[in-house]
């Protein structure tokens, strides 16, 4: 059994829909298919939260992520009367009806049940398709069989309660193919819930391990792992093959083609996993496995933009030893503030994080009183691995340094462009 993940770039438009159906067609194994939603539509759900919770209309943003699918659906399905014209009404309905009728002030759990659709959108346009084109799939639905906590926007998987109902659903015996939603998951109140934003990645991973796949294959708009994001350098190159280590590494440290939490579970099984390109889908791309022998050929670099360092030291001038460290994690974890980086030293802890002012606030607050707080906006932390004076001079230039860290396989810059 395979499992195969479609991001959103690979299920953007009509064409990519087709173009789907021949990859799945030229594959005679049984497989999982996991979907994310189209394009950019969990942006564009994402705006619709925004808006109702600022109290601004949320007419316009309802009527263009219909109007998208209305577009889509009108291109694969000729036949008028088909059913997926009222499946795709009732869909919007409902999601009307969460927003008109909503009782809760939760922005998370919200969030949850409205960014959700895009999901539910992709995976019934997709199976009809699938069905109306003779290339037979079954439609689960993954909010049965994939169950987490009621943490809403970043949801702990109920691994056992999951083996057991993943178990049940996909069994293979009336199908070799199922279609289901990456990024959404159940409570057991029936709420729905999410895995974090590009969390699909993850999904195909849990069943995967689950269910013991021979491979995973990741369908994305690039040809595979690059050592760099071409959106910022020029001359990236693509990485043929690395190492679970390698990869949990690059995804770690920010590189988006994979989701941090994705490589554990299939490490844990040796699963191999396909980095693939959707549009020459022959084309090897690459491939993440057990094998180190390549992994320090090429240096790698990622970029986390709009960070913000901030230096914590004691109004008392006393060093930063392992009781005022264990009081100051305390905070950032009760407030959830994600480190990506820190150092310290003699009366100073550093740390790098995501630019986010409310929660800078609040630690203000909590921690103001004992200790002096500075901070510098705008930056962004450039993580090197396997780095050569060569590759760091290409990154730091033109950028003033605020923060240096390296260890044997790994630099790390905090930087403001000039
Ligand atoms: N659709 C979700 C997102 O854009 C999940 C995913 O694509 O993995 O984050």
């Amino acid at each position: 059994m395979i499992v195969f993940k479609f991001g959103g770039a690979s299920i953007k438009d009509a064409d990519s829909i087709r173009h789907l159906k021949k990859i799945l067609g030229s594959y005679d194994d049984n497989i999982i298919v996991v979907v994310s939603a189209m394009g950019k539509m969990t942006n564009e759900l994402e705006k619709l939260v925004v808006h109702y919770f600022s109290n601004e209309s949320t007419e316009n943003q309802y009527n263009l992520i219909k109007e998208f699918h209305l577009n889509i659906i009108d291109q694969l399905f000729p036949d008028k009367e088909h059913k997926i014209y009222t499946d795709i009404e009732n869909i919007f309905k409902n999601l009307k009806s969460t927003i008109n009728n909503q009782q809760s002030t939760i922005f998370d759990f919200l969030y949850d049940q409205i960014v959700s659709v895009g999901e539910i959108l992709s995976t019934t346009i997709i199976s009809e398709y699938l069905n109306s084109e003779k290339a037979e799939c079954k439609l689960v639905d993954v909010r049965n069989c994939l169950k987490t906590d009621q943490k809403y926007r970043e949801a702990n998987v109920n691994w056992e309660l999951t083996e057991s109902l993943c178990k049940q659903y996909f069994t293979f015996k009336d199908t070799s193919k199922y279609i289901t939603q990456g990024f959404i998951t159940g409570a057991s109140d029936g709420s729905t819930t999410t895995l974090g934003r590009e969390g699909s990645d993850y999904t195909a991973a849990i069943f995967a391990n689950i269910l013991s796949a021979k491979e995973v294959i990741f369908w994305k708009n690039v040809p595979g792992i690059l050592n760099a994001d071409p959106e910022w350098f020029e001359n990236t190159k693509k990485l043929d093959n690395i190492s679970y280590w390698e990869a949990i590494q690059l995804s770690y440290y920010g590189a988006k083609i994979i989701h941090p939490k994705t490589i554990k579970p299939l490490e844990n099984k040796h699963i191999p996993l396909h980095i693939k390109s959707f549009i020459n889908s022959e084309s090897p791309g690459t491939l993440i496995n057990k094998n180190s022998d390549n992994d320090d050929l090429i240096p790698s670099f990622i970029f986390k933009m709009d960070q913000t360092l901030i230096s914590i030291s004691p109004r008392d001038f006393s060093f930063i030893m392992e009781d005022k460290l264990s009081e100051i994690f305390g905070i950032f974890a009760d407030l959830g503030i994600k480190i990506n980086l820190m150092q310290t030293s003699a009366i100073n802890f550093s740390v790098c994080i995501n630019h986010n002012k409310s929660k800078i606030d609040h630690l203000r607050e909590k921690l103001g009183n004992k200790y002096k707080i500075f901070f510098n906006t705008g930056l962004e932390l450039a993580s090197i691995r396997h780095y050569d004076q060569e590759t760091i001079d290409r990154v730091i230039s033109n950028k003033k340094v605020y923060l240096e860290q390296r260890t044997r396989n790994m630099a790390r810059y905090v930087l403001k462009r000039l």
